[in-house]
């Protein structure tokens, strides 16, 4: 059935979350709990012409943690955020493949050194010359966890929103990122998780009640 193949769902995805407000500063998100989306300059797919989404997040386990959680990834260091570890060992693995900070700055709660300390600030230069995002209000904690790993699993089996062949996160450590061109590890192709049209309409319905203030 192609109206509810993964391309379609995609599709929609795209569509409705692009309709939120895009932000540079976690400041600007004016409520506490919800999903975030991340774009990434030149990452654009039919599905999404002005860019498509490149990292789902949450904020998992706390209550009230988005802006938190946002401030770590734009403020924070390598061992606050597995984003911010995915984007500084691609920029060192562009630089130098065998660059010799990878092996600490990969590994989660190694501190970093002299040489690689002047990496986090170059990751939060890049998050805020690169990237911008989008958030979704999602009260419920069980909601927000479930849609999360549904988002993920349905954007990254969309055969039609791959990253370009430049992207920065074809020299991330994770083959997931890799060929998915999200910033994401878990939850990526996980194809039992894909997102049903009653999911889409639970979508919809929280992007117009974010909409709403
Ligand atoms: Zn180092
Ligand atoms: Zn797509």
């Amino acid at each position: 059935m192609w109206r509810n193949s993964v391309e379609e769902i995609c599709r929609c995805v795209h569509e409705l979350i692009s309709s939120l407000s895009a932000y540079s500063n976690p400041s600007q998100v004016s409520f506490t709990n919800g999903l975030y989306f991340f774009y990434e300059k030149g990452e654009v797919s039919i599905h999404a012409p002005n860019g498509r989404v490149v990292r789902v997040g949450n904020h998992p386990y706390s209550s009230n943690g988005l802006k938190r959680r946002l401030q770590l990834h734009y403020s924070g260091n390598k061992n606050s955020s597995v984003f911010r570890k995915f984007l500084g060992g691609a920029l060192m693995r562009r630089e130098n493949p065998a660059h010799p900070c990878l092996p600490h700055w990969e590994k989660q709660g190694q501190p970093t050194c002299k040489v690689c300390r002047k990496v986090e600030e170059d990751v939060s230069n890049l998050l805020r010359a690169n990237f911008y995002f989008r958030c979704v209000k999602i009260e419920d904690k069980g909601t927000r966890n479930l849609l999360e790993k549904k988002l993920i699993a349905t954007i990254s089996s969309c055969k039609i929103c791959k990253p370009s062949g430049n992207w920065l996160g074809r020299y991330a450590y994770s083959d997931l990122v890799r060929s998915s061109g999200l910033w994401n590890s878990n939850y990526v192709y996980d194809g039992d998780w894909v997102m049903s049209a009653e999911d889409l309409n639970l979508l919809r319905n929280l992007i117009q009640l974010t909409r709403v203030r």
